[in-house]
């Protein structure tokens, strides 16, 4: 009798249980539009999470982050071993908003049909709530202690930046967090398939910054219809388009290299330096994902300057979405300063980049979670070029990836259901995803 057999009982009701919570997490609208005015459903959904961990013997924590619905949940699983420090399961409880005219089922029915649990949040990031929570319940139902202390984090605003929600929280209730050394959230753990059979869980070691800047040009004032030297809309808009243009150059950050290395490995295909586009650009549905952290990117994405058609107006504005790779903000800057010129004023807003290291114990744990259920799989470290809470959490020295285990079909195009119409998620790799937790959870 195998040591599992004996000991710990199935995992078998948190998969049945998995697919339904999701489902019902789905059906509580969430929707975060990035005004504080529109909130909706976060309270409600977080109170729905806290339930579920209350029925089963959780004491929760339950805390508005700043202002009134912005609902976050806390709950603790004392481990084993309190010498050793906890690891956080953080997840967030809002979604970004939906078009219901452009879906084929309702965007927040949570329909399971065609084998697939439907709807806004079911990749971003309900599945993985949903998972977290099945498990939390069945870590406390079967009375099963694993060997660390878990804090489970159910958050608001995560896609607004977490103000009122995982920053907030790291700014305002540390506390709650004492003890955290590692975190596993979205974004990784999912599956590509790479030949026939066999599969590559890509997990999230490294996210490129954020950094929101907002230009400033400032010119004289004056009539439409005078020759003006000095206008600020014709500054501003020069200095945007060389911007918007220019191609910073190709950085191999660590954990890009270490997945191009592993993926030549299992295909391979070659990736030549002096053609890396041309190579990625070969990876398929997941080339997209993968060439937005060859290089910082600096898209302009607003505009505003004047308030009449004959006025000339003495400022104009533009922002632009900056993503940053890890060590390249210096550079990044000193780029800039060329391209934009000494007239044009710079603000930032943002989150600095992170990246770890794809080795230790915590890594070995999601390998040998994974390969148990998926023999021939091989896990890879990649870096995702947008932001998460792990930004926020990174703060308090935890050291955070991202994975949320999925098992998916080789066809589906999984990066593209991220903020998507009709994202959906399978129940096959829900179930997959909760086996995988359930004992990366219990031997981390
Ligand atoms: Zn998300």
């Amino acid at each position: 009798m195998t040591e599992r057999a004996r000991d710990i009982p199935d995992t078998g009701v948190a998969e049945e249980e998995v697919v339904g919570l999701a489902s019902e997490l789905i059906r509580i609208d969430t929707t975060n539009t990035g005004d504080p005015e529109t909130v909706v459903g976060e309270r409600a959904a977080a109170e729905y999470v806290a339930a579920k961990l209350a029925e089963v013997g959780y004491e929760t924590t339950y805390v508005e982050s700043g202002a009134p619905g912005r609902g976050n949940v806390v709950a603790r699983l004392a481990g084993s071993d309190p010498g050793r420090g906890a690891l956080l399961v953080h997840g967030h409880l809002d979604v970004v908003p939906a078009d219901a005219s452009e879906w084929s089922v309702h965007p927040f029915s949570g329909a399971v049909q065609d084998g697939y649990v439907w709807g806004r949040g079911a990749v971003d990031m309900k599945d993985m709530v949903a998972m977290s929570l099945a498990l939390a319940r069945r870590l406390k139902r079967d009375g099963i202690t694993p060997k660390r202390d878990i804090i489970f984090a159910f958050l608001a605003d995560e896609e607004a930046g977490g103000h009122y929600g995982a920053q907030w929280l790291v700014e305002n209730r540390p506390d709650l967090f004492e003890g955290a050394t590692e975190a596993i959230s979205e974004v990784g753990g999912f599956s590509i398939t790479v030949k026939d059979g066999v599969r590559a869980y890509l997990i999230e070691t490294a996210e490129k910054g954020i950094a929101w800047m907002t230009l400033r040009v400032r010119g004289r004032a004056g009539h439409g219809s005078m020759i003006h030297e000095d206008n600020a809309v014709t500054k501003l808009t020069e200095a945007v388009a060389r911007l918007g243009r220019h191609r910073f150059p190709l950085v191999l950050t660590d954990s890009v290299r270490e997945f191009l290395a592993g993926i030549s490995e299992l295909t391979g295909i070659q990736f030549e330096e002096d053609d890396l586009e041309g190579s990625v650009a070969k990876l398929g549905n997941i080339a997209r994902m993968i060439g937005a952290t060859l290089r910082d990117t600096a898209n302009p994405t607003m505009l505003n300057a004047g308030y009449k058609s004959n006025v000339i107006p003495s400022l104009a504005e533009a922002t632009v979405d900056c993503r940053i790779l890890p060590g390249r903000q210096e550079a990044f800057e000193r780029e800039l300063d060329e391209i934009l010129g000494p007239d044009v004023e710079r603000e930032w807003v943002g989150l600095p980049p992170l990246e770890t290291t794809f080795d230790g114990p915590l890594v070995d744990h999601m390998t040998a979670s994974i390969i148990a259920e998926d023999p021939a799989a091989k896990t890879l470290p990649y870096m995702l070029s947008g932001g998460t809470d792990a930004k926020s959490f990174a703060q308090l020295g935890i050291r955070c990836f991202g994975f949320a285990p999925l098992q998916l079909p080789a066809d589906l195009d999984f990066s593209a259901l991220f903020h998507g119409v009709d994202e959906r998620v399978p129940v096959d790799a829900l179930k997959f995803g909760t086996r995988v937790l359930d004992r990366f959870l219990r031997n981390c």
